[in-house]
């Protein structure tokens, strides 16, 4: 399933970094928030379960898949700024690869958009929902 970055993927992400870091931006907490969704329905399961992820890199057009252990996947989402992409996925300049293996790389998000990486973070507004929600839905309940 997996395909080599064509040359056409290698242009847009260049013109990505040239100018529009936060249109890449956009692509990669989407889909952060889409691997947020697949990590949920895979709930129950333990640890050492796989999870079946797609590629968090700022090509939005890019739908690769990534298989990560849901204690490796759990250990990036506790920084916001980080982002799991493909080998050779990362964006350059404004993110660093801090951690690497075979299967995948871990980016962290430097510069303005860390700022927003943080802001968008779905688990920091699911706490806060949490926080707000539970007390109604237990006077409803009652
Ligand atoms: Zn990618």
């Amino acid at each position: 399933m997996t395909q080599p970055q064509s040359e056409a993927t290698k242009g847009r992400a260049a013109r990505d970094r040239a100018g529009a870091e936060s249109e890449g931006m956009r692509g990669q907490v989407l889909f952060r928030q889409l691997n947020e969704q697949i990590r949920s329905l895979a709930g129950g399961f333990g640890l050492d379960a796989e999870l079946d992820l797609v590629c968090e890199c700022t090509n939005g057009g890019c739908f690769e898949r990534l298989i990560v252990s849901t204690e490796d996947y759990e250990a990036i989402r506790r920084f916001p700024t980080r982002f799991l992409v493909k080998p050779r996925h990362d964006a350059g300049q404004v993110e660093r690869i801090v951690e690497e293996t075979a299967h995948f790389l871990v980016v962290e998000r430097i510069g303005a958009d860390a700022e927003a990486a943080i802001q968008l973070d779905p688990r920091r507004r699911g706490r806060r929902r949490e926080l707000v929600e539970r007390p109604l839905v237990r006077l409803e309940v009652t």
